[in-house]
């Protein structure tokens, strides 16, 4: 593997936009280095694509979309050109996820079982989803047929994140094109790679203009993007302060939107639950992908019976994670994505300290390498739910423990937060599971389970972790215009107006 690592940064690839069938030329507009978190050198060089490049792109998906073949495709189609990318992204796997991990510093092993399956399985779950979904037809009124139908929506622009980079987005290309319509796709300006590599090989599947690719800065590319008249929709996976702003501007255009935002996602420990299994699940959803996770399960509640043998537990199997070169074979911590991140963490463990919570594990910047952005996996036991670390995401690998002593209460601090991703509850009382489970604000909760991203299923969050939902039903909503056509099936009755004599 550290062979395909060396072939594939031997020298810094050259990222650019992708328009109407043909990648763009480079131009110097702009130019950045992408950078390889673990080394900190330069694996790529990214071209800004300018406005001017963004509406290229948009007009390119327009023409696709309003006159090309796409709108017109059979489902079978739709199918075979969604399989084709499936088995493309799997037939690169490997290089797939060593570009993920070089670009993120997430470990290989959970790229190469996470988040390369993953983006092929969107593919191959839409194609087979469009085949089965449909609409509705209403015919109790006898003399009405009310016939509800799907139609795509149009152009949809489609922003992701650095944290799982292709898939996430492979999920938003994947509905929006089984759906039928034509995107503008642009990732994180931090982590391009594997979504420019995507549009490489899966060149010629499509017809031209479908899929597009844009590449830069959320505030030069990003806006221009959201903010072009001929977008339909956009489809944003990143952080609440940047959904908000981007609401703001498809709000003057009256344009429709899915927002997949941020969370801080408690993780309720009930003292009748699987120890082994509940402390396995914490570390996982606290410390998997870097812990850069919307959905981390890093706000840990645990009753107080079970409390001390939780936290010495929980501490000692974190201070054991292996931290490391995520190229290598073992590693479970990588670098954090860039200096910022690093920081940021640093001052939440500062901050933690300073609000009165007891650091139990890390809380430094990992010294142990010549290179990378490495902070130590950190655990802390905060005395109330009102602190910052139990307050704000941290996305990084950063657990708070806090203690509870019953149902309700736990409860009402689990809900104490602006966010409303995920719950997670560990109980093995039925019924106490399913009064959690129903009183929880958020879009998504799991008992007993580690974290399982069900396709079939919608995800999205509550309150500041976003509008709207991505999986089956949900993407369909969000990629496609609801049509109601009302026919009536005998005369109906009206009022003759305008009959009257002068
Ligand atoms: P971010 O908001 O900084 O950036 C996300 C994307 O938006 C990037 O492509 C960026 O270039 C672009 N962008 C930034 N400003 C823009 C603007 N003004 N107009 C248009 N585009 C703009 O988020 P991030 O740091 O890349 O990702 C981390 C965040 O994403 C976390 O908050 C995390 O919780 C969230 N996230 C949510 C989910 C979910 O499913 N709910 C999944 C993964 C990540």
């Amino acid at each position: 593997m550290s062979k395909l690592r060396d072939e594939l940064t031997r020298k810094p690839l050259r990222i650019s936009g992708y328009v109407n069938g043909a990648f763009t030329e480079p131009k110097a507009v702009e130019e950045m280095p992408v950078i390889d978190p673990t080394t900190e050198q330069r694996v790529a060089t990214l071209y800004e694509s300018s406005a001017h490049e963004v509406d290229r792109a948009v007009l390119s998906a327009r023409a696709a979309f309003d006159k090309g073949p796409w709108g017109r495709a059979t489902v079978a189609e739709r199918q075979a050109a969604l399989m084709a990318i499936h088995d493309a992204i799997l037939a690169h796997a490997d290089e797939l996820a060593m570009l993920e991990t070089i670009n993120t510093g997430i470990p290989l092993s959970q790229t190469r079982a996470v988040h390369i399956p993953r983006a092929a399985y969107n593919f191959r779950f839409f194609g087979e989803y469009i085949n089965q979904s449909g609409g509705d037809v209403f015919t109790q009124e006898p003399g009405l047929m009310s016939i509800v139908t799907f139609e795509p929506i149009g152009v949809c622009a489609l922003i992701g994140p650095w944290n799982m980079p292709l898939g996430l987005t492979a999920m938003k290309i994947a509905g929006a094109l089984a759906f039928g319509n034509a995107c503008v796709v642009k990732p994180s300006e931090l982590t391009p790679l594997t979504v420019t590599r995507l549009f490489e090989i899966i060149a010629g599947v499509l017809p031209h203009g479908v899929m597009n690719l844009v590449n830069g800065r959320g505030q030069v590319t990003g806006t221009a993007l959201v903010s072009h008249p001929g977008i339909d929709m956009v489809s944003f996976t990143g952080g609440t302060v940047t959904g908000a702003a981007i609401l703001g501007t498809l709000a003057k255009g009256i344009k429709g939107s899915a927002m997949e935002l941020g969370g801080k996602s408690a993780n309720i420990v009930f003292a009748d639950a699987d120890f082994d299994r509940a402390i396995d699940a914490a570390l996982m959803s606290s410390f998997m992908n870097n812990g850069q996770m919307c959905l981390a399960g890093s706000r840990i509640f645990v009753e107080r019976s079970i409390a001390d043998r939780f936290v010495d537990t929980f501490t000692r199997r974190v201070k054991a994670l292996r931290i490391g070169d995520p190229t290598l074979q073992g590693t479970e911590i990588g670098p954090m994505i860039n200096h910022a991140q690093r920081e940021r963490m640093a001052r939440y463990a500062q901050s933690g300290l300073a609000e009165g919570a007891t650091l139990l594990a890390g809380g430094e910047r990992y010294s142990k390498v010549n290179a990378g952005y490495y902070f130590e996996p950190t655990a802390m036991l905060a005395p109330t739910n009102a602190l910052s670390i139990c307050q704000e995401e941290i996305f990084g690998p950063f657990a708070a423990i806090q203690v509870f002593d019953d149902e309700e209460e736990v409860i009402g601090r689990a809900n104490d937060s602006d966010f409303g991703l995920v719950g997670y509850v560990w109980t093995q009382d039925l019924q106490r599971s399913m009064r959690t489970a129903s009183a929880l604000r958020t879009g998504t909760v799991l008992v007993n389970t580690p974290i399982v991203r069900d396709l079939r299923t919608g995800f999205g969050g509550y309150k500041q972790s976003g509008l709207g939902r991505e999986g089956a039903k949900g993407s369909q909503a969000m990629f496609t215009e609801m049509k109601t056509t009302i026919i009536a099936r005998e005369p109906r009755s009206m009022p003759r107006l305008g009959l009257a004599e002068a």
